[in-house]
């Protein structure tokens, strides 16, 4: 039974991928996205369904633009077979602690996936993607919190390490990184409660710096140039999510059992 839930579940991951693609491809062309059809964006030909099966499609046309012929980015297979892990992962490890999280973890991961495209790609953190992911995550851990305002301490202190965050914002005054990695980090300090956040803001930073550093070496970017943070605290959040805790166990056995 498990087996079957998880490629229902990968599909509808695939699909929603599929759709966050359009979003994107949407957000950067200015349009709306909830009308209009579908076209390639070289030669605007309208694409007929089965131009559009994830993964499928992009296989079968051996990544050309069957009208046009033009290359179609890796950015459609990779978001659609990443927001397909991702629902996976939150199959096997949120859908136990009920059907309301789950919907909140599938729309929040989906947020994080736009997050992550258009960062990489633009170098910007749009507000109005990271609000409602917000707020989403503020319901989400409400109701882990059984809707009781008192014990949501934890959630108070996941949010504090964004003013660290904050605080390197100024000090850089925006060279290292801008103000959506300050909204960006409140998300995950809604999204993983405290201390999980600690420990992706902690994997946010050495993957930043491995990656980084390796850029120096092999591409020749300078210290100046730009990489954008988002990616990697997204990146570390899904890590931290999912073995948050495991990390910080085995970090503290480390500590305490020489
Ligand atoms: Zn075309």
């Amino acid at each position: 039974m498990q087996i079957y839930f998880s490629i229902a579940t990968f599909l509808l991951g695939l699909i929603v991928g599929s759709f966050l693609n359009c979003v994107i491809y949407r957000m950067e062309e200015g349009k709306s996205f909830l009308k209009g059809r579908s076209f390639c964006p070289y030669c605007k030909h309208e694409l007929s369904w089965r131009d559009l099966i994830p993964i499928f499609s992009f296989l079968l046309l051996r990544r050309k633009c069957r009208y046009c012929k033009k290359p179609i980015s890796w950015q459609y297979p990779l978001v659609e077979l990443g927001t397909g892990i991702l629902f996976v992962l939150g199959l096997l490890f949120v859908f136990n602690s009920g059907i309301w999280d789950f919907i909140c973890y599938l729309l929040v991961s989906s947020f994080f996936v736009l997050i992550f495209v258009f960062d990489l790609k633009h170098y910007i953190i749009p507000d109005r993607l990271v609000w409602p992911a917000i707020l989403i995550a503020f319901l989400y851990q409400w109701n882990l919190y059984q809707w009781n305002f008192l014990e949501m301490k934890n959630l108070a202190l996941g949010v504090l390490p964004a003013f660290f965050i904050l605080a390197i914002i100024i000090v850089s005054r925006g060279k290292w990184m801008g103000l959506g990695d300050f909204s960006l980090t409140i998300l995950m300090g809604l999204f993983l409660g405290f201390p999980k956040i600690l420990v992706a803001l902690f994997f946010a930073f050495f993957l930043g710096a491995i990656i980084g550093i390796s850029l120096m070496i092999f591409k020749g970017k300078t210290l100046k140039s730009e990489i954008p943070f988002g990616p990697f605290l997204i990146t570390a959040t899904f890590i931290s999510f999912f073995w948050g805790q495991q990390i910080i166990n085995g970090y503290l056995r480390f500590l305490f059992n020489p």
